[in-house]
């Protein structure tokens, strides 16, 4: 058999744990025979972060920023306890965060769904997925308790020495505060990535907020997703798609309605507690995707779910992990699919669709790893090691591109 070409690299970020073991053996059995894979090699993993000061991420980075797609393996992000279990130099930041600083993308998470696994809520058909601003508002406030009666003011002092103020509240006893903020240019940026991949997934995009209560700092998310929306709305309509605003409440009540199928843009605080709600609803963390898009159109592929560390120490006790590789299966065919999309690879998107169908099938055949069995409703089902569960998904998508 002759392997798919490529023409771009993409960029490779390894990973720490349990997701690093999934990550050889994917690449090993699932792509290599079949793909004259090319890879920028960046390797993640928190020893080498540590040996080069970090520098490491950065490079990655920026290299997808050069590149336009990546593939990442779930990371460790440090405490107290990884210092000392590994030796480190420093606390270093949150890979995820400091590409996401670099990007500047927003986050869209979806679920992968099984016929054999019923969301929670039964009327959901195709994967809610959810756009979460992640700068600002709550995550960057400033909080202040107070003790006694007194007065509460807002003021900005701008550069050219203008001074604005505005009374909060006059306060009989004492109170909590908060000053939270976001910037103009971090909103715009949010609305280009969820318009950018709303077109390039053919799904609607909701965006919600409570504008009619916050009627300025709302009102600003709404003013500015429209303003946005304006040089792609004819790109959406081409597409058959839409972008609709409403009140969060409102979007509440209609997401559990729906059917499912379109992007939740959310800003950040409602993105967090969402994004739990609709994860847990579709199942498992283990079969949801994630992906980084900035507003210039770079892509950083990855799971949603981190480096499972618990099946990390059993495998070093030589134990059998049943470890469900899927989500970062779907993490390289989206990379893949979107190289094969941008360089006109036509054979590599078809590659991309049979690896997805590939893993379906033996889900759906009752194949699967530990977590997914006791959701699994009206089939019998295998639980099956990794590597049994890997080989199970070669032997299908062998046969797929026969
Ligand atoms: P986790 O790795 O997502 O695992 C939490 C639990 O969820 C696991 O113990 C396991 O439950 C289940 N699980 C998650 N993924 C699974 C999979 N693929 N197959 C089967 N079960 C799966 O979260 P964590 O234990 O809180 O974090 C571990 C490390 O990951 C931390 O160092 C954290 O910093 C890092 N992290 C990285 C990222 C990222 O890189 N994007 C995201 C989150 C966390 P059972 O043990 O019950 O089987
Ligand atoms: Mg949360």
């Amino acid at each position: 058999m002759t392997k798919i070409a490529m023409r771009t690299p993409l960029v490779e970020m390894d990973g720490d744990e349990m997701t690093r073991i999934l990550w050889q053996m994917i690449k090993d059995k699932l792509l290599l025979p079949y793909i004259d894979l090319k890879t920028e090699y960046y390797d993640l993993g928190l020893p080498e972060r540590d040996r080069t000061g970090d520098q490491v991420t950065v490079d990655a980075a920026n290299a997808t920023k050069k590149y336009g797609v990546a593939v990442k393996c779930a990371t460790i992000t440090p405490n107290v306890q990884r210092m000392s279990e590994y030796h480190l130099h420093e606390m270093w930041k949150s890979p995820n965060a400091t590409i996401r600083a670099i990007l500047d993308g927003t986050v869209f998470r979806a679920p992968i769904l099984l016929s054999c696994v019923k969301p929670v809520v039964r009327g959901w058909e195709k994967p809610i997925t959810i756009a979460r601003h992640a700068y600002g508002d709550i995550y960057k406030a400033s909080e202040l308790r107070t003790d006694e009666p007194g007065v509460a003011t807002l003021r900005f002092t701008g550069e050219s020495g203008k001074v604005s103020e505005i009374e909060v509240q006059k306060l009989d006893g004492p109170a909590v505060l908060q000053g939270m903020h976001n910037k103009e240019r971090s909103i715009r940026s949010f609305a280009r990535s969820c318009f950018q991949y709303a077109l390039d997934t053919k799904q609607d995009l909701w965006f919600s907020s409570k504008d009619t209560i916050s009627k300025i700092y709302d009102g600003a998310f709404k003013e500015i997703f429209a303003e946005e929306f304006e040089p792609y709305a004819a790109r959406f309509l081409e597409a058959g798609i839409e972008y609709f605003y409403t009140l969060i409440d409102d979007a509440v009540a209609r997401v559990i309605r729906s059917k499912g199928g379109f992007i939740w843009a959310c800003k950040n605080y409602d993105g967090d507690v969402m994004s739990d709600m609709v994860s847990t609803a579709f199942g498992s963390l283990a079969m949801m995707t994630s992906v980084l898009v900035s507003p210039d159109g770079n892509y950083e592929y990855e799971a949603a779910h981190g480096t499972v560390t618990r099946h990390y120490y059993r495998y070093l006790q030589g134990e059998e992990t049943s470890t469900n590789p899927v989500a970062t299966i779907f993490a390289w065919t989206g990379a893949l699919r979107k190289r094969g999309e941008l360089d006109e690879l036509p054979a590599l998107c078809g590659f991309a669709d049979a690896l997805e169908a590939a893993c379906l099938e033996t889900m759906e055949s009752g194949i699967m790893t530990k977590d997914l069995c006791h959701l699994a409703e009206g089939i019998e089902t295998t639980p099956v090691n990794t590597a049994a569960f890997i080989d199970a998904i070669a032997e299908r998508l062998t046969s797929r591109l026969a």
